[in-house]
């Protein structure tokens, strides 16, 4: 908008005979936003410096199209057969044989994948494999996909973090919460990520479990009317069939308590061939559905994922992301923030970052809360309030989600009033209030 700004104090003078009351400001005053432009752009110098050589899915898109090339040829596979989720499903990478000819291994490697394959089931969609740098063994894609020696070396105990047995009223159900179950829907995935919670339930078989247990599920849920909000996941949830899950949704649609649908998939970004025109129609008539979804770096985010987020939300499905903090892989102010960002561009809204639990043979992924908590730092105030999710530690016993913010209140009472701490690092008091003559609260029980 072109705009006649006066020289004049008071921001009189006018353009075309109107006054623009936003942009006529006073010279001084226009010198002391400028000043104060340039602090807050400088308090985020470092990552402006280094944003651009973030590597996002979107600036690899010409090395994933080598790297698809390159996958269908080892699989035998067609450009026709890489748009199909049965495909990859069938051709999930699982033998060094195979995965040898997509990334170079070095004989230590291909010995330390065969060992840990023993203990624990590993596989990778075909989708999945392309993002992976062919260069670089520390890639973060590979490490999130190829079994690494710290699993076989990791002898801590815990094998089930969320305590199944003490949190399953019924078949498939868990509950941690007044208001929400979960129903563990299969354990199938369309890849076994090596930092997975669940790894306990993954096994070394795909399970999709009878309608009359999942039946059993759907009757507690019935049971319980103070359940709003039902989470299907496993594994997950987009591992079962269209008719599975139309089938579920259904059963749920008809109680009348139940609010909402979530489903727990990482298909969005690890196979996102999985969301088609056949799916997106089924779940728009389950509406409202929600979607929690997994993208841990920024080379994930990509046009395929792009492309199955806007068919998903353009039949209503709401899709949200649910980071892991990944030591090695995303545990960097700078590659989240990039992250968030990049998400929000393709329409994903970001919801938690998890930090990693205690479980046997993933301890090397955990990193401290200081280092969530220096992320969220630099996420708040630093770019946009919708990029800034909740940061998440899962407390022992099966206890349940507990948010950890940085400490922006220093003192409740300083003089009567609280001192806090702004996000760019000003301390300052603030004038709080609650006048004692003023309308009353918007709802009194004592009165209902
Ligand atoms: S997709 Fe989810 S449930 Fe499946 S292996 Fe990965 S983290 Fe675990």
């Amino acid at each position: 908008m072109k705009t006649d700004v006066s020289p004049e104090p008071h921001g009189r003078k006018r353009s075309k005979g109107k006054v623009y009351n936003q942009v006529e400001v006073s010279k001084k005053d226009r010198s002391i936003a400028v000043v104060r432009s340039a602090e807050v752009k400088a308090l985020d110098a470092e990552y402006f410096a280094v944003k651009d050589q973030i590597p996002t899915g979107f600036k690899l898109e010409k090395e994933y199209r080598k790297s698809r090339k390159r996958i269908l040829k080892v699989l035998g596979g067609s450009e026709k057969d890489w748009n199909s989720y049965h495909w990859h499903l069938k051709n999930r990478i699982s033998r060094v044989e195979v995965l040898e000819r997509v990334v170079p291994l070095e004989d230590e490697d291909k010995k330390q994948i065969q060992k840990v394959s023993k203990k624990y089931r590993w596989g990778v969609s075909p989708f999945f494999a392309s993002l992976m740098d062919p260069e670089d063994k520390n890639c973060p894609i590979r490490k999130q996909a190829i079994p690494s020696v710290f699993e076989q070396l990791d002898l801590s105990e815990v094998k089930d973090p969320l305590i199944i047995k003490y949190n399953s009223p019924a078949p498939l159900i868990s509950r941690l919460y007044p208001d929400r179950v979960i129903i563990n829907v299969t354990n199938a995935c369309s890849m076994f990520c090596r930092h997975c919670l669940r790894r306990k339930d993954i096994d070394f078989k795909d399970v999709t479990y009878p309608r009359w247990l999942l039946d059993q599920a759907v009757e507690y849920i019935r049971e319980n009317k103070e359940i709003r909000d039902v989470l299907l996941t496993g594994g997950d949830a987009l591992a079962l069939s269209d008719n599975q899950l139309d089938y579920i949704l259904t059963k749920l649609d008809r109680i009348p308590h139940v609010e909402i649908k979530r489903l727990g998939s990482r298909m969005p970004c690890s196979l996102p061939q999985r969301v088609t025109p056949e799916l997106c129609k089924m779940l728009e008539t389950h509406d409202p559905i929600y979607l929690n979804t997994q993208f841990n770096h920024p080379k994930e985010v990509t046009r395929e994922a792009q492309k199955a987020v806007d068919m998903l939300t353009k039949c209503g499905v709401i899709v949200r992301d649910q980071t892991v903090l990944l030591n090695g892989i995303n545990n960097d102010p700078h590659i989240m923030k990039k992250l968030m960002q990049e998400l929000l561009k393709i329409k994903v809204s970001p919801y938690y970052i998890f930090n990693c639990k205690k479980v046997e043979g993933i301890r090397h992924f955990r990193t401290t809360i200081a280092d969530g908590l220096n992320i969220m730092e630099h996420l708040r105030g630093y770019t946009s309030g919708m990029a800034v999710p909740t940061f998440i530690i899962t407390a022992p016993d099966g206890r349940g989600k507990t948010p950890l913010y940085p400490q922006y209140l220093l003192n409740p009472n300083v003089d009567g009033k609280p001192l806090i701490r702004t996000w760019g690092g000003h301390i300052l008091q603030y004038p709080d209030e609650k006048i004692s003559n003023g309308p009353p609260n918007c709802i009194n029980r004592n009165e209902e």
